[in-house]
């Protein structure tokens, strides 16, 4: 893209060429609060016009480049990095703290890290776990005991970390801001860049006199045991929240939550996908002849099923309603699908034996041939395939 094609930062902003900082500010304001991605999912034209003011922005922000795009215009920022033409990253690391304020002003503070330091309240982090639980469990939903290390706010300092009749101090480095500027030379001239505090790691205060009973942590730490309620229906991999369980939260703020990965150990019988369960059930080659009425492992226990007469192995039938119940309603259940799969004896009796050679005798004739022992006895060196 040709810097001459780009549209005038002025006008981008619709401000007078002779706008003060706070026009130039407020304006912006009023289009980065119309055109923010978090406002406009997936609006790439909002996207577009977002980054062209946040550009402009920039440029027009800070007096320096102000200056040189009033004397050059785009041609000011062509080739050397930076805002080149087309080259504008909003989220390079040097020129995403110059929105930082703005960004607090429309969403509110608490949405980064540094919120800490602005003193409002911020909820905790979440903790992340795991529990494993049995297949059935999973189907009809369980109760578990979780047990694990929580942190409470210290009840001697009331989580400041500072001794007791002792208050934090306003760190003097940041003076309270939790975040230190550092200024930086560059082809616009002085860039700032914001990180936080090093002397205080964002919060803006200093403990002179630690609490004994914390160390200056401001927290205690207790083994709890948490009950997990497990919906029916839950699968492999899936979490559980509980709010309110995990680390407390920073002046005042609400507790994180605990997130607990549920994992499903696998069953001998039984494979689900979604919401449906598939097993395989072996039956005789009688029943699978004349059919009769078998029992099949459900994961309700056995149900009776007819077997048709004539059924050929690996046949599929379906148990409506015997799979998994629906996390969404768990009166609704998914089904089961068995496999039937005609067994072959490998142990036989020789009552066995001679009752299924005679009812080969009867029933194989439309099979491949086979020699009979008559037939075998009789010529030895005969070979079958030459009769
Ligand atoms: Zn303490
Ligand atoms: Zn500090």
């Amino acid at each position: 893209m040709a810097a001459e094609q780009k549209r005038d930062y002025y006008e981008v902003l619709g401000v007078d060429k002779t706008a003060s900082q706070e026009e130039i500010k407020k304006a912006y304001r009023v289009l980065a609060k119309k055109y923010h991605p978090d406002m406009n999912p997936g609006d790439k034209a909002a996207a577009e016009k977002f980054k062209e003011a946040s550009e402009a922005y920039a440029v027009l922000s800070d007096a320096e480049k102000r200056k040189q795009y009033d004397q050059f215009g785009h041609s000011a920022f062509d080739g050397t990095g930076g805002f080149g033409a087309g080259g504008f990253d909003f989220n390079s690391a040097d020129f995403g703290d110059i929105f930082g304020d703005i960004f607090g002003d429309i969403f509110g503070g608490g949405r980064t890290a540094r919120g800490g330091a602005s003193g409002g309240p911020m909820k905790g982090a979440n903790i992340r776990t795991s529990l494993r639980i049995s297949f059935k469990e999973a189907v009809f939903g369980c109760d578990k005991d979780l047990t694990l290390n929580l942190k409470d706010p210290c009840p001697s300092c009331h989580g400041t970390g500072a001794k007791p009749g002792t208050n934090p101090q306003i760190c003097p480095k940041c003076q309270g801001k939790g975040q230190v500027v550092y200024t930086q030379q560059s082809f616009f001239g002085t860039v700032r860049n914001v990180q936080t505090c090093p002397e205080c790691g964002g919060t803006g205060k200093v403990i002179r006199d630690k609490c004994p009973d914390c160390g200056g942590s401001g927290y205690t730490t207790s083994r709890r045991t948490i009950r997990v309620s497990i919906l029916a229906g839950i699968d492999n991999g899936m979490s559980v929240r509980i709010r309110g369980k995990g680390e407390p939260g920073l002046s005042g703020g609400p507790r994180g939550d605990l997130l607990v990965e549920v994992l499903v150990s696998g069953d001998p019988q039984f494979v689900r996908e979604d919401e449906d369960i598939y097993s395989s059930v072996k039956i005789s080659y009688a029943v699978a002849a004349l059919g009769n009425s078998v029992l099949i492992d459900t994961v309700d226990g056995k149900v009776l099923y007819d077997v048709k007469p004539g059924t050929k192995t690996g046949t599929k039938v379906r148990l409506r309603g015997k799979g998994v119940p629906s996390l969404r309603d768990s009166k609704v259940r998914g089904d089961q699908y068995v496999t039937l799969v005609v067994d072959v004896p490998t142990q036989l009796s020789k009552e066995a034996r001679e009752a299924l050679k005679q009812f080969d005798a009867l029933t194989g004739n439309t099979l491949a041939p086979v020699v009979t022992d008559a037939e075998r006895a009789g010529d030895k060196k005969k070979k079958f395939w030459s009769k």
